[in-house]
């Protein structure tokens, strides 16, 4: 089925050219996230990710910023230019995150919360819906459909693992999930390989191997310094590591007659 695309700024996601959105897991520090802005920005992405609000597993772990990260957000944002993803866990954060968000970013723990989904099928700005981490295909679109029959259709589907028996991994990258809603729905779909597998050195294999299957972008976390990184360090690529991974990546898609979306 051909994609529709989705419109983020001045960029397209579902289009021909495949799009790479990195940056921290929680956004920690002006200094923290400008740095990383600025060297995923100079490796190739376009769009930048970070946390303010965290659903975490344990509740005496960092919870984000919240609403003190949404000045210093802004100004990465104006000095930067790149459209921004973060993660809405409460329908009550729409009002305040729509002027500091560019997507709205459902995280695994809410794709059955049709409460967030209806809420967000009132806005006009476009919505990552991740898949849960027992979320069936079927689940996960039909909770997409949730966001465009509340008359917003903007949804990209993003795949980050689910949960299977295997230990090794934080969670199994499904990477069956990407060919099928490329095949049998309309909606573009991007990897998330970070959470996918829960570990730095896992991230790019299973990246490229996303794009192989067809997935429309990527979206990688990045710590200036992992060990330290408030949330998910484990999983997380250093400057120089996430640089690698864009090269590998473009041989990659210049195997498959794709190419990164042009660079800034
Ligand atoms: C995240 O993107 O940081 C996140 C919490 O992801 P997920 O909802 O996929 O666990
Ligand atoms: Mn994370």
């Amino acid at each position: 089925m051909s994609t529709k695309t989705v419109q983020v700024g001045r960029f397209e996601i579902g289009g021909p050219n495949f799009v790479v959105i990195a940056g921290p897991c929680s956004v920690e520090s002006k200094d923290q996230f400008l740095t990383t802005a600025e060297a995923v920005k100079s490796a190739g992405a376009l769009m930048l990710r970070g946390g303010i609000f965290k659903l975490r597993t344990k509740p005496d772990t960092f919870q984000g910023l919240g609403s003190e990260a949404f000045a210093l957000v802004k100004e990465v944002k104006h000095q930067t230019q790149m459209p921004f993803f973060s993660e809405i866990t409460d329908p009550r954060q729409v009002g305040d995150l729509m002027d500091v968000v560019d997507v709205f970013q459902v995280g695994s723990r809410n794709m059955h919360n049709y409460a967030l989904l209806k809420e967000l099928g009132q806005v006009d700005k476009p919505v990552l819906l991740k898949r849960g981490f027992s979320g069936r295909i079927d689940e996960w679109i039909h909770a997409a459909e949730y966001v465009s029959s509340s008359g917003n259709p903007q949804v990209i589907l993003c795949e980050r693992g689910i949960r299977t028996f295997e230990t090794k991994t934080r969670n199994t990258f499904d990477v069956n999930a990407i060919a099928y809603v490329k095949q049998h729905t309309s909606l573009p779909v991007i990897a998330d390989p970070s959470h996918a597998t829960g570990r730095s050195e896992l991230v790019t294999p299973v990246a490229l191997a996303a794009a192989a299957a067809g997935a429309d972008g990527l979206i990688v976390e990045v710590h200036p310094n992992p060990p330290s990184a408030l949330s998910d360090g484990e999983q997380a690529l250093d400057f120089q590591s996430f640089s690698q991974l864009m090269s590998r990546l473009e041989k990659v898609l210049i195997a498959l007659d794709r190419r990164l979306a042009p660079s800034w």
